[in-house]
């Protein structure tokens, strides 16, 4: 039989609960930057050249560019 060291159970003071917060990871500003695509480009899904006031996919295929705005343009009262 081998030896093992038993260890009594001991309870102990849950002073900490939880185990400790995560680091905070370094911010990426995926979201902040917005992806300047129009919204031809983000129906078809197709990569945006950004080009104002047209880009170039809405002028190869002569479609309105139209780009939107900020979200909270909507809203109004
Ligand atoms: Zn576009
Ligand atoms: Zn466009």
């Amino acid at each position: 039989m081998a030896h093992q060291k038993r260890i009594p159970k001991v309870a102990i003071p849950k002073l900490d609960r939880g185990p400790p917060p995560p680091p905070k990871k370094p911010a990426q500003n995926r979201e902040d930057r917005v992806t300047r695509a129009c919204k031809t480009c983000r129906k078809r899904k197709v990569k945006c050249s950004g080009d104002v006031p047209r880009c170039a996919n809405c002028q190869a295929t002569g479609l309105n560019c139209v780009y939107e705005q900020a979200r909270r343009d909507r809203l109004k009262e």
